[in-house]
């Protein structure tokens, strides 16, 4: 299976930006559109001062879109289905592993009901 990489990477940065703009009033510039290190080492300096798991996520998101390894549950490191992808971009892991997990992890942050 092949993965557009480039679609989810689209609406992860689109998500990212629209995070940063209503919590921090603060954008990614331009070329951050392509996901490049410096989008990434912007979000790092973010972190570093802010604990923020929507950013985390996508952070974590955008690392792993640059490393090959999006889309593989991060548990079992079988692929998750495109459709839990599509529903959350930053999902890691498949629904087999996030059912098995979900009683001992903290709550996971979900998107704001707007989106
Ligand atoms: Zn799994």
């Amino acid at each position: 299976m092949t993965l557009n990489t480039n679609l989810f990477r689209r609406t992860i940065l689109s998500k990212l930006n629209q995070h940063l703009q209503e919590n921090y009033s603060i954008s990614l510039p331009r070329e951050g559109m392509r996901g490049d290190r410096s989008s990434l080492h912007q979000l790092e300096a973010v972190l570093a001062f802010r604990s923020d798991a929507t950013l985390e996520e996508l952070r974590n998101a955008l690392s792993r879109l640059e490393n090959g390894t999006y889309g593989i549950c991060i548990s079992c490191k079988r692929e998750i289905p495109v459709e839990a992808l599509r529903m959350d971009p930053a999902q890691r892991l498949c629904s087999t592993c996030e059912s098995r997990f979900s009683h001992v992890e903290v709550q996971r942050s979900r998107w704001p009901a707007t989106l």
